[in-house]
């Protein structure tokens, strides 16, 4: 095509607002055709079109050059085997979370969420100006994978129950879906932890399976019917402060792109970690409104006395991880002495200020 008959082509395109058809048109080749796997089902609200907008970015930003076919939980391989999938070469990308692979080294969960960790600002702040993403990149480096930070939830509710929860004695025998730490300082408070993948939630609670369930915030949780199972919906998500969802890339596979292309990715995975966090705290307001009014679901803050109870179970059981070597006694303190830090900043900057 002449340069005068593409920029003809160009400019009537652009004016129907088109401008993907003109890419398409002059036939971008591109030089890296990746595979995505994914925790989520495809195009579930939040985390699994967090993970598609992801592989739209890298694609748009790279002009093309990187192709990623996103393939939801079990398309490719079942949710929780994408970690070995990347980790092998299967697939080159991943997206998850963090405490899901606690299974491989429990010190994983700090680079997604502890029980009264940091909060999503905190995490990035973390991660990206404090060191926690090169003691995350240190610690998957032996599986083979470069971790990335590409969104967060913001912070959780505290979950779905039939019964008042006045005292930390109405959490005995509770049996609740709270998995990782959260679930195992519910255990030290006399409750049974289960663990059930989001689609089993609505009818395990239903049924009386479980007593009691957590998920995500009213956005996420209005999607799975949670309001027709259980009659409370308490706050705040003390278990999950601020998730981070993280995407993760083959190391060798990494390592082959030219130095724009790994900055073209890394940069589009902290613009998918913003839209994320963006996406949940401009829809959650919202959600709760039509649980609260129009589903007349009972919102429930919970006692204070219960949450200083369990804050003191769980700094004993997030201590606990640092205790297996060098490494994780490394992680727990860089965590730890940066979400003391940021507290000191935040009591007199934003606490100071919502307080008002
Ligand atoms: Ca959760």
């Amino acid at each position: 095509m002449k340069r005068r008959d593409f920029f003809k082509k160009f400019s009537s395109i652009a004016l129907l607002g088109s401008i993907p058809v003109v890419l398409k048109a002059n036939n971008y080749k591109p030089e890296y055709n990746w595979k995505m796997v994914t925790t989520w089902p495809k195009n579930f609200p939040g985390l699994g079109t967090g993970a598609e907008y992801l592989a739209e970015l890298i694609q748009k930003l790279s002009g093309g050059r990187i192709k990623v076919t996103v393939y939801g939980a079990g398309e490719l391989v079942p949710a929780f085997e994408i970690f070995d999938a990347v980790s092998s070469g299967v697939a080159e990308l991943g997206h998850g979370s963090a405490y899901y692979w606690k299974g491989k080294n429990d010190i994983f969960q700090f680079f997604s969420t502890v029980p009264f960790g940091m909060t999503a600002n905190e995490m990035n702040a973390w991660l990206y100006k404090g060191g926690g993403l090169k003691l995350w990149e240190q610690a998957y480096f032996d599986f083979n994978l470069v971790p990335m930070a590409a969104g967060n939830t913001g912070v959780q509710m505290g979950g779905w129950f039939n019964k008042e929860i006045n005292s930390l004695s109405d959490l005995k025998g509770l049996k609740m879906r709270i998995p990782g730490l959260g679930g195992e300082v519910l255990r030290r408070a006399g409750g049974t932890p289960v663990n059930l993948p989001g689609g089993e939630l609505f009818t395990a609670l239903k049924t009386g399976t479980i007593d009691a369930t957590e998920w995500v915030n009213p956005y996420n949780d209005l999607a799975f019917g949670l309001h027709k199972a259980a009659k409370y919906y308490y706050y705040p998500g003390w278990h999950e402060p601020g998730t981070t969802l993280e995407c993760f890339i083959n190391k060798n596979k990494f390592a082959e792109l030219p130095e724009d292309l790994k900055e073209i990715v890394k940069g589009a995975a902290k613009i998918a970690n913003l839209d994320m966090l963006c996406e949940y705290i401009s829809r959650n307001n919202d959600a709760l409104q039509i649980l609260q009014n129009k589903h007349k679901v009972e919102i429930r803050p919970y006692p204070k006395e219960v949450l200083e109870e369990l804050y003191n179970i769980s700094k004993t059981v997030v201590k606990e991880l640092s205790l297996k070597n060098n490494f994780a006694k490394e992680v727990y303190n860089s965590y730890t002495s940066f979400q003391e830090k940021t507290k000191n900043w935040n009591d007199i900057s934003i606490k100071a200020y919502l307080d008002i």
